[in-house]
């Protein structure tokens, strides 16, 4: 079931269903695109179209963060539970170990994606994995492709940002069985971001934390209001945006 917010249809999936749904594309091999859509994507979509039309086409869009959910619920139909990218990451480690499954990420500056690597491979032995930096030019692209292609995995997460890696995703699509665009989680992976602690995760203001943290962050999240504004409009004095 999907929930429309502000044109852009929103799954109302669980983390352990995405999970889940993750695993069975990767079993039966068919590319899917999973996105994980938070208030200022899904505000950019109002405008630009093209965003637009690859979010809605993407074959998983989760809830990232508390905005969304909050907007799901004003428009009657409820997500389960919020699935931003970096807990969506975690929460697909322990079954890609078990799996054996090959994953390639992509994205974050020199040195960070492979540091990432190395903390999940010493916690998920099983897992095989390869990183790239996000800083390569139109001339290296086709060696970065070349060299996700000879590595064949299974699960690709890019981290170049949003809406770039969105982008990126749907130009290269069949690099691997689920490509996932995952914004700054591999600097919350190697812990060159500390991510705001559990207590405060569980207060819905984790958001709240990071401005804080990244004050630069501040001209991004002015976006917040407008969004909530756009949802009740769409709440009140609108049937289909
Ligand atoms: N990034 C990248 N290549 C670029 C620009 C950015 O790999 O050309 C990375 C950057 O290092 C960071 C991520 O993209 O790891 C963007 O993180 P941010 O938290 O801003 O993204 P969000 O989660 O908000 O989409």
């Amino acid at each position: 079931m999907r929930v429309n917010i502000l044109g852009i249809t929103v799954d109302t999936y669980s983390m352990q269903e995405t999970v889940e749904q993750i695993g069975q594309a990767i079993a039966s091999q068919i590319p899917i695109r999973v996105v994980t859509a938070n208030p200022e994507m899904i505000y950019a979509s109002i405008r630009d179209l093209r965003l637009k039309e690859l979010i809605n086409s993407a074959e998983i869009v989760t809830a990232d963060g508390i905005g969304v959910v909050w907007a799901a619920r004003r428009l009657r139909t409820p997500v389960y539970e919020r699935v931003t990218g970096i807990d969506l990451v975690q929460a697909l480690f322990p079954v890609s170990n078990a799996g054996k499954w090959r994953l390639f990420f992509l994205g974050g500056k020199p040195g960070v994606a492979e540091q990432a690597v190395y903390r999940v491979s010493s916690e998920y032995p099983e897992i095989v994995c390869k990183a790239w930096h996000g800083y390569f030019n139109s001339e290296e692209e086709p060696h970065v492709l070349e060299e996700i292609r000879r590595f064949r995995p299974n699960l690709l997460l890019v981290g170049l940002g949003a809406p770039r890696q969105e982008y990126w995703i749907s130009e290269h699509p069949r690099l691997a069985s689920v490509s996932i665009g995952v914004g700054g989680s591999f600097d919350a992976l190697a812990e060159t971001v500390v991510r705001a602690p559990k207590r405060i995760q569980d207060l819905h203001v984790e958001w709240l934390y990071r401005l804080w943290k990244e004050p630069w962050r501040w001209k991004r999240q002015t976006v917040l209001p407008r969004f909530v504004f756009k949802v009740l409009w769409q709440r009140f004095f609108q049937k289909t945006p």
